[in-house]
């Protein structure tokens, strides 16, 4: 039944910038100090208050709206969303709304079958944020508002309804927030909020050229319940239309216990704000020369990195998109490559090694313990034939914890390779001397027995035996045994 139905998705993201202090005033925009601790007379809607515009929020949208292939607006307003709501003094939020500041963007994602396809974004506007409610489970004591978040910047950016699945949405998704990371204007935080998404779907009778109607699914703070979320309200959907009733327009919600969506309120159209031009702030006037200058300050995107990491440094595609998902990832990857030749011996260590100890811990690349230079070093130990690769992983380990370099702790467990001839070759000795029957059977053929005797001289050297020494010496003495 599904699929005789074309899914539609656009979906709106409120991306909160990083800038120290708010959009409109001086106050801090620092998360989870006491309430109503950074106010002041403007973002509390006190009367008489003026706004003033904060540049950084406008230089970052500047730089979203390059990144994204926008357009950036000469001239852009800011307008009043009239609404009453507890958590919003002023009785309207300061938003944009006939001119944002940034239009007519795009991204490319990958697509499920492999291809690219790109995915229009209508607008980049600023706004502030609103205040939060705090609900107290104790009956009586009522509900309380903390307006420190109140005049919180935020970018709305606004999709096309391009998307056509649950996988196509997450990985728009995911590629607008790496790209906001990497600009640095948005920490990505989807559990706290700073990146929220809105999603819009509907579904039509393949063929059909106009819009079925759509349900707004609001504010899902994972990647995994958007997909949830959408999945579900696509059945929804393709239920009700089945049935031969209509979609209603509406906004819901996600249950994530129950994993469905339920009618919060019928959807508000844009004319039942009242939009209107913030007479107390002035047209936003961007001239060619401070576009300019933004776009020499951006910082290498991921796309373009990924790219360089290829011809650069020789890695497979994989290696580079997985070492580009995070820019302090990549940025880790190339300190290592510029201290050990061997590119993807680093790529192999980063993505294997220090990813895995990162999961175990629950931590992000940037509170790694082991610096680059610190891992060159167990690399340098193996290029050179210090240490074997086991014996690395055993250095490493200890590194993490210790915080040691890599000599310092293969002096002091004594782990430096055994490559001196003579001692290999008595271990070989004595371990053949001690499995007569073996040495028997594989002089009459048994190959296969070679691996049980690495084994054995290994053990015998605690894994410091040069393990091509050891197979060099064990074939000579087998085969004249
Ligand atoms: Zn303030």
């Amino acid at each position: 039944m599904r699929k005789h139905y074309e899914v539609v998705i656009g979906l709106e993201v409120h991306v909160q910038l990083t800038t120290q202090t708010k959009i409109f005033c001086g106050c801090s925009t620092e998360f989870g100090n006491s309430p109503n601790s950074q106010t002041c007379p403007v973002c509390l809607g006190l009367p008489g208050a003026l706004p003033v515009l904060n540049r950084q929020v406008v230089e970052n949208a500047i730089m979203a709206g390059l990144a994204t292939n926008c357009r950036i607006a000469p001239r852009s307003i800011f307008a009043r969303k009239n609404y009453f709501y507890p958590d919003l003094p002023k009785g309207y939020q300061i938003s944009q709304f006939e001119l944002p500041i940034c239009e007519h963007g795009h991204l490319m994602i990958e697509t499920e079958a492999g291809g690219e396809k790109r995915i229009g974004i209508t607008r980049i506007h600023m706004e502030e944020d609103a205040g939060k409610l705090l609900h107290s489970d104790d009956p009586g004591t009522g509900s309380r508002v903390d307006l420190n978040r109140a005049c919180t910047p935020l970018l709305e950016v606004v999709s096309e309804p391009d998307m056509r699945s649950s996988d196509e949405a997450i990985a728009y998704l995911k590629k607008l927030r790496q790209i906001v990371m990497y600009l640095g204007v948005c920490d990505g935080n989807l559990e706290e909020g700073s990146f929220r998404c809105d999603a819009n779907v509907s579904v039509r009778p393949w063929g059909q050229q106009e819009f079925g109607t759509r349900a707004e699914l609001k504010n899902i703070n994972s990647f995994r319940f958007i997909k949830e979320a959408i999945e579900y309200e696509i059945d929804r959907q393709i239920d009700i239309v089945e049935e031969g009733s209509k979609v209603v327009q509406e906004t819901r919600l996600f249950d994530s216990n129950a994993g469905t969506t339920r009618s919060m309120r019928g959807k508000e159209e844009a004319h039942d704000y009242r939009y209107f031009p913030d007479p107390d702030l002035v047209p936003l006037v961007i001239d060619e020369a401070w576009i300019a200058r933004v776009r020499e300050g951006l910082p290498e995107l991921p796309e373009a990195k990924t790219r360089r990491f290829v011809e650069d440094f020789r890695l497979p595609a994989y290696d580079a998109e997985v070492l580009t998902a995070e820019r302090a990832l990549a940025e880790y990857f190339e300190a290592c490559a510029a201290l050990h030749k061997d590119a993807k011996m680093c790529s192999n260590w980063i993505m294997g090694e220090v990813q895995r100890k990162l999961n175990d811990d629950g931590r992000s690349i940037v509170d790694c313990p082991v610096s680059p230079q610190l891992l060159c070093g167990v690399l340098t130990r193996i290029s050179d034939n210090t240490i074997s690769n086991k014996i690395a992983k055993t250095v490493f380990e200890e590194m993490w914890t210790s915080g040691k370099d890599a000599d310092t702790i293969i002096d002091e467990k004594g782990l430096k390779q055994v490559t001196d001839t003579g001692a290999i070759e008595k271990m070989v000795d004595d371990v053949i001397a001690a499995n007569p029957a073996q040495a028997q059977e594989f002089s009459e053929g048994k190959d296969k027995l070679l691996g049980f005797f690495v084994g054995q001289v290994m053990k015998s050297s605690k894994g410091k035996a040069n393990p091509a020494m050891v197979n060099e010496l064990l074939c000579k003495k087998l085969r004249d045994a």
